[in-house]
């Protein structure tokens, strides 16, 4: 018996499905949006101040915003954070290699890759081309291309003792047999987006397990996802935006999905960069704000910055805080950290448990064992960057950076009802 309503799952699904790469999940949260009416803008056109839905798409990154009829010059942002990208394998400069009569793919390791999860399953490949034009072309072949061969157990009789992952040698991806042909993966690549080889000057390209997201449990309760981390939160606030079109709104409600999160944010498209800070000031400019209403603007805005957390691990207890363990399935998580890994204050908590309250969605907190590490996300890199009020939340998942996740079934739509919550503020 399925005791919650399976649509956003079902719709989560086809979109993980299809956001193979930063770019891909960029395209899909815009083809979201302007199937609800928002409106494409480039960043080298003027922008006009006429409400509406708006989006604006910058290589893996996407930003969209609704201006209400009643904005103002000093109209705060309600923002909702999230990121594109995820750990994964990315084809290096002079991808055709191989040896030992075998043709192999270079890559490099993109972001906190446990590696032995990539090991023996189907991957395509996906990304963008760049063609001698300047286009940005997406491409994508969704079908069993590659595979990083796990090494036998007869020749690694250690193996269950613990196993070393040479990041150089041991986990370069075959695909064939025989000597590599110099050019032969952009040409396969480039047919299957319909560009002419030749044309191709410039590429970004990355591995996908092939295997769709299913539904999994004797009920279907849980999921079976790649990329929930942090997909979940992309999607959920393009679905949340998508639905604020027309209805009134005291704050300009944003969504904000960066690249580049898994390697430090660091980046053009990324948290750190001035992407975000540059469309709120023009959103803002265009109304004819001064210095001193944007200031006012953003004083009045919060940022709540959604990324995926560690349910509590049935295996491994010991590494949870005893006293705050989420469970997959008990709701969206505060994310709190002393030592700013995680923005979340006093403040924030409250906004968040304001925004969960009104979703009617039951929530927990995370906090991170005192003797380890904690990690960090977007939080508190949009905390400082914009100097704005910013509340770190997710869902809790397992298996996190793995090939494939797992999370509720339930939970992504019990966060996207706080994301709308939070934004119709
Ligand atoms: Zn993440």
């Amino acid at each position: 018996m399925i005791a919650f309503d399976r649509r956003h799952t079902d719709d989560l699904i086809e979109f993980a499905a299809a956001a193979t790469s930063p770019y891909h999940a960029a395209a899909e949260a815009a083809a979201i949006l302007s199937e609800a009416g928002f409106t494409a803008l480039s960043e080298r056109d003027a922008w006009d101040d006429s409400p509406g839905g708006r989006y604006v798409v910058r290589g893996g990154a996407l930003i969209a915003w609704v201006v209400p009829d009643t904005a103002t010059r000093t109209t705060g942002f309600r923002v909702f954070g999230a990121h594109t990208d995820s750990p994964t394998l990315k084809v290096k400069p002079t991808p055709d290699t191989g040896g030992s009569g075998w043709r192999q793919i270079a890559v490099e390791i993109y972001g906190g890759v446990p590696r032995d999860t990539w090991l023996d399953r189907d991957l395509g490949v996906s990304g963008r081309l760049v063609t001698r034009d300047g286009e940005t072309h997406l491409a994508r072949i969704d079908r069993p291309l590659l595979r990083v061969p796990r090494l036998a157990i007869h020749l690694d009789r250690q193996v269950n003792e613990g196993q070393v992952l040479d990041a150089q040698t041991h986990m370069t991806p075959l695909w064939g047999l025989g000597e590599p042909h110099e050019g032969e993966l952009i040409a396969v690549v480039a047919e299957a987006a319909g560009v002419d080889a030749d044309e191709v000057t410039g590429w970004d390209l990355m591995v996908h397990d092939v295997q769709r997201p299913a539904y999994l449990g004797r009920d279907g309760e849980l999921l079976a996802c790649p990329r929930l981390d942090n997909l979940v939160s992309v999607h959920a606030g393009a679905r949340a935006l998508a639905a604020l079109t027309g209805r009134p709104l005291t704050h300009i409600p944003v969504l904000a999905a960066f690249d580049h999160e898994e390697s430090g944010s660091e980046s053009s498209t990324g948290a750190a960069g001035p992407f975000l800070e540059t469309v709120l000031h023009r959103v803002l400019a265009v109304r004819g704000a001064s210095v001193e209403d944007t200031a006012r603007a953003f004083a009045d805005s919060v940022v709540m910055s959604s990324d995926t957390g560690h349910s509590i691990h049935p295996n491994y207890p010991e590494r949870h805080e005893p006293g705050d363990p989420p469970i997959a399935g008990g709701g969206p998580i505060l994310k709190v950290n002393v030592n700013q890994r995680y923005a979340t204050d006093g403040l924030g908590r409250a906004v968040f448990a304001a925004a969960c309250e009104r979703a009617g969605v039951p929530w927990q907190t995370y906090v991170n064992r005192n003797s380890l590490p904690c990690g960090t996300t977007i939080g508190p890199i949009t905390a400082a960057r914009l100097g704005i009020l910013t509340v770190d939340v997710g869902i809790p998942i397992l298996s996190m950076h793995s090939a494939r996740e797992l999370c509720a079934a339930d939970d992504p739509a019990r966060l996207a009802a706080v994301a709308a919550a939070f934004l119709s503020d």
